[in-house]
């Protein structure tokens, strides 16, 4: 008796039906492989080498129109396939680029640029500067210099390398590749001077762009209807602060203060603080002209409440500028998140001003509770009086920020501030 007999019958079963399996999957895969060789008209699998070409073509002779023509014919028969796939527009973008590379005249300019003038050179070469004013999902418009492109993203721009999930953002400036008339693909995005991001939402360690190349942020805040949010207003500050941007702040609907004096007493500590207050009514038009000039020449990225008045500011600066909104579902993400993209407003006299709700959360997040008092700055002379060296200024006996708020050396409104902020840090 053999080993294999002796095994008792359950054993015996199992191994059976596992014979069986295996043998039924061997079979699925020879006929799955003899489907797919009878598809490519009975031919093996092609494999594609990092450095193909049709074996009749010389590559010195690609200026040649006619040599394309070999490469159509192969193009049919092994790549259709790999074309499906590609993302919308990349087809174009490529028959475009190829067009324009391989036009002898490109040829000669890349010889003459030196032996080291390489594809990406000769293709930049043909690109044109413009500014990102649109952003959703794969697609961009740019304000280019003869007129607005609606570009897609070159793939190999990937946003992950950067530290950010989407490559371009609305102020960014790009180099694109003209399609024809209306169409484009954005082939280089340009060093940015300043960037406002918040967290993203799914991947924690990477940062969402909202917008590049910023010049200052205005805040807007009524005095009354909405009552002044003095914690929304530092917050604001922190955040531009944190983003290296120079900040404004405007008081709108000031023609509803009953007790003017009251109104500049409150913001006197930011005045002390170095930051410009305007004063407005989009009502009465006071302060309109004096906001105007701070607009113009600049990118301006708006921050306020609904309802602050920030619409009927900006089209008190300049009649028919509307603030637009755009909520757009992200296709990546639908159903589950909806992103809110930032809107760009060119000003006639130069500079824009930018919309942005995505603002509404950015800022803040990273930042450690004991690093709260370097963003009150007018604390810090006062910290040194603290009874305990890691007094949070918070309740503690024998704090010197506290009792300097006491004597009124430190705006009440303020240190209000600094205590609703700080349990909210990590
Ligand atoms: P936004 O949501 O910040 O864009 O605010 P809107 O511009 O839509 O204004 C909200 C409301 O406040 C509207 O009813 C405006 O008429 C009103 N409003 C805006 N600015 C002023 C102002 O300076 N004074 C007064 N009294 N009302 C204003």
């Amino acid at each position: 008796m053999s080993d294999l007999e002796k095994l008792p019958k359950t054993i015996k079963r199992k191994l059976s039906n596992h014979e069986q399996a295996r043998n039924k999957s061997e079979r699925r895969a020879a006929l799955q492989k003899a489907n797919k060789m009878a598809k490519r008209g009975g031919k093996e699998k092609q494999v594609r080498h990092k450095n193909w070409k049709p074996a009749n073509i010389d590559l010195a002779d690609l200026t040649d129109p006619e040599a394309w023509d070999e490469f159509e014919g192969w193009e049919e028969n092994g790549l259709v396939g790999n074309a499906r796939i590609m993302p919308v527009g990349e087809q174009e973008r490529k028959r475009a680029l190829e067009k324009v590379l391989f036009q002898p005249q490109n040829a000669v300019v890349a010889e003459e640029d030196g032996a080291d003038a390489s594809e990406e050179d000769v293709r930049l070469a043909h690109t044109v500067e413009g500014r990102v004013i649109e952003v959703s999902t794969g697609l961009c418009r740019v304000s280019t210099a003869g007129g607005h492109l609606l570009c897609t993203i070159r793939q190999s721009l990937r946003a992950s390398e950067t530290g950010f999930t989407n490559v371009v953002a609305v102020g960014d400036n790009v180099r694109v590749l003209a399609l024809d008339a209306e169409n484009g693909a954005v082939e280089q995005v340009l060093p940015r001077r300043t960037v406002l991001a918040r967290p993203d939402v799914f991947y924690s360690h990477l940062r969402q762009l909202l917008v590049a190349n910023a010049d200052q942020l205005l805040i807007v805040a009524a005095w009354r209807e909405p009552i002044i949010w003095f914690e929304l207003i530092d917050r604001y500050l922190i955040a531009a602060e944190r983003a290296q941007l120079p900040a404004m702040l405007c008081i709108n609907k000031v023609d509803l203060a009953d007790d003017r004096r009251a109104c500049e007493v409150a913001l006197q500590p930011y005045h002390a603080l170095g930051v410009e207050v305007i004063l407005t009514s989009a009502e009465t038009g006071e302060g309109v002209e004096r906001l105007r000039e701070r607009l113009v020449g600049r990118i301006s990225v708006l921050a306020g409440l609904s309802g602050v008045g920030k619409s009927s500011l900006l089209s008190a600066v300049e009649p028919g500028l509307r603030l637009r909104v755009a909520e757009v579902s992200d296709r990546k993400h639908e159903g589950r998140h909806t992103t809110t993209q930032s809107s760009w407003h060119t000003l006639a006299g130069g500079g824009a001003v930018v919309d942005t709700p995505g603002i509404r959360d950015f800022g803040l997040a990273g930042l450690y509770k004991q690093d709260l008092t370097s963003y009150f700055p007018e604390f810090v002379a006062h910290t040194a009086n603290c009874r305990f060296r890691n007094c949070t200024h918070i309740n503690e006996v024998g704090c010197g920020v506290l009792a300097a708020v006491q004597r009124g050396e430190i705006a009440e409104s303020r240190y209000h501030s600094y205590t609703c902020i700080y349990p909210t840090l990590a």
